[in-house]
C-alpha cells in the first residue's frame, strides 16, 4: 500500500540571517526568516510526510505562534512527522525536492544535503533526490526576497495487519 504526499513553504529572506537548508547550514549573505530555524527543505518535507498520511499540516502540529518552537531546529519537526507516519506502519520510499533560491549557488550543497536527508529519514542517498533552481533575477525568488521549496514524498506500508 502506497501514499503520496506533497509539501512546499515559503520564507522571505533577510539579510545576515542564518540559511539552512535539509539541516546544513550554507554560507549566505541573505537568510531564511522565521519562527524556528527556517529551514525551508526541511518544512516542505515534513509537510509531504503529514500530507501522505492525511494529518494536516507543519502549522496544525507546530503552531508558529507557540514560543517553544522559536529557533527551533526543524529536525525536531521531522522527526515528529516521522514518529507519526512509523506509528501508522509506513516508512518513506523516495522523497523529490525543488529548492528556489537566487543565490547562493546550492550545487556544492546538494550532495550533503541529500545525506543529511537520507539519514534522518532512515533511507538510501539514491532515494533522495534535491534540485536547486534559481528564480531568473524575476518575482520574489529572482528579486532575492524569498525561499521557495516544494517536496514530493512516497511512502510504503510495511506492517500489516
Ligand atoms: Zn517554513
Amino acid at each position: 500500500m502506497f501514499r503520496i504526499g506533497f509539501g512546499s513553504d515559503t520564507h522571505r529572506l533577510e539579510e545576515g540571517r542564518r540559511l539552512i537548508l535539509g539541516g546544513v547550514r550554507i554560507e549566505s549573505d541573505f537568510g531564511a526568516v522565521g519562527h524556528s530555524d527556517a529551514d525551508a527543505l526541511l518544512h516542505a518535507v515534513t509537510d509531504a510526510i503529514f500530507g501522505a498520511l492525511a494529518l494536516g499540516d507543519i502549522g496544525s502540529h507546530f503552531s508558529d505562534i507557540d514560543e517553544k518552537w522559536i529557533n527551533a531546529d526543524s529536525l525536531v519537526f521531522l522527526a515528529e512527522a516521522l514518529r507519526l507516519m512509523k506509528e501508522r506502519g509506513f516508512s518513506v520510499v523516495n522523497v523529490d525536492s525543488i529548492i528556489n533560491l537566487e543565490k547562493p549557488k546550492l550545487r556544492s550543497h546538494i550532495d550533503k544535503i541529500r545525506e543529511n536527508l537520507a539519514r534522518n529519514l532512515e533511507i538510501e542517498i539514491d532515494c533522495v533526490s534535491v534540485k536547486a533552481k534559481t528564480g531568473e533575477k524575476v518575482d520574489a525568488v529572482g528579486n532575492r526576497q524569498a525561499i521557495k521549496t516544494e517536496a514530493v514524498v512516497l511512502l510504503q506500508k510495511i506492517i500489516t495487519e
